[in-house]
């Protein structure tokens, strides 16, 4: 049977690149099979969260799930740490990958720069709990954006690695990625070469759900982009990523292709371009934005909504953990 999980981390203010990539895909699943979205708090303090900060963002980020159109009647949305069985599978999966497996991690790469000695050990073994947070729910698919491709690959290595160390042909499905749409990969508004990010320093590097008009308008006219207009067709967009990004996110918002928004705007220039981007970017987000302040103004609704999916969730995990402690070997009480 087909079930559907993903998550978003509480490292930061959610962007519009979580919006497109992640949050609007989720709410087009819902009505199709069991989906299951969480709020990764563990996944989280990888990097340093404060205390404080960490439980506001967890409760935005349950906001914005419920704002763009979850329904907690439907999906199973939770908190990561309310369910102690990812960290319990977490472990068994540390046992299963091989430390090659995670040294091509470019995510790693990435976040911890250039001083890699520095960085936590739970930042290196992320994908494994990733791992865990899929495999623990036998989800089979796992609607993400672009650059968790290489985070999929090693669930699905690691699911087919138990699997056989076990003999247990099967036991865990091999989770298929969905990295479809316009925007799986929408990048920072200050450097067309870097993927949007909550934990990008540069708040002008994108656009919050949690911004306002002016921010919104403000952020899209300093964009990042060059002198030339726009290109008469798709493919004079190679080698300008800038513009190519600016149009896929255009595109995405009007649920329209690259295609159509250059036949509207090619050979006009950014000056008249940006104004139209930020003024869709302003309609498609102020629905949302106004009813996450709603939901965080008095957030006894979201709390509600976390408990309940924190349970349902927590029956289906315990059920995972109890087979897998069997298969494994551990001692369990005659
Ligand atoms: P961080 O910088 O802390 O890693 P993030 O912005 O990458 O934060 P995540 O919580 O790691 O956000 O990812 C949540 C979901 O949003 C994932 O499915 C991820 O693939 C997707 N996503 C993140 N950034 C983008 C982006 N720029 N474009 C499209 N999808 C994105
Ligand atoms: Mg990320």
């Amino acid at each position: 049977p087909r079930r559907i999980l993903s998550g978003i981390q509480a490292s930061g203010a959610l962007h519009l690149g979580n919006y497109l990539g992640a949050l609007k895909r989720f709410v087009a699943l819902q009505d199709e099979a069991p989906l299951f979205v969480f709020v990764a708090d563990l996944h989280a303090i990888t990097v340093w969260q404060d205390p404080a900060v960490l439980t506001a963002q967890t409760r935005e980020i349950a906001a914005a799930y419920i704002a763009s159109g979850l329904d907690p009647d439907k999906a199973v949305i939770f908190p990561q740490s309310a369910v102690p069985q990812h960290a319990e599978l977490a472990w068994v999966f540390n046992c299963v990958a091989r430390l090659g497996w995670l040294d091509r991690m470019t995510q790693f790469k990435e976040k911890s720069g250039k001083h890699k000695e520095r960085a936590s050990v739970g930042l290196y073994t992320y994908p494994v709990l990733q791992a865990a947070d899929i495999l623990l729910y036998k989800a089979t698919e796992v609607p993400v954006g672009e650059d968790q491709k290489q985070h999929l690959e090693l669930t699905r290595d690691i699911a087919a690695k138990f699997n056989t160390d076990f003999g247990r042909p099967g036991y865990f499905p091999l989770p298929e990625p969905v990295i479809q749409g316009p925007a799986t990969r929408v990048m920072s508004l200050r450097d067309g070469a870097a993927k949007m990010s909550k934990s990008d320093p540069s708040d002008q590097s994108r656009i919050n759900l949690t911004d306002d008009a002016d921010a919104i308008v403000a952020k899209v006219r300093k964009a990042k982009t060059d002198p030339e207009p726009l290109p008469e067709t798709v493919e004079g967009l190679d080698g300008r990523p800038e513009a190519k990004n600016l149009v896929a996110i255009y595109a995405a918002l009007s649920d329209s292709t690259a295609a159509e928004v250059i036949a509207r705007f090619g050979g006009q220039g950014f000056g008249a371009f940006k104004p139209a981007l930020a003024e869709l970017a302003v309609e498609a987000l102020a629905p949302v934005t106004a009813e996450m302040r709603r939901l965080m103004a008095d957030p006894a609704e979201i709390d509600r909504a976390l408990a309940k999916g924190a349970e349902q969730a927590r029956a289906i995990a315990e059920v995972t953990v109890a087979e897998v402690k069997d298969i494994v070997g551990f001692w369990r009480a005659p």
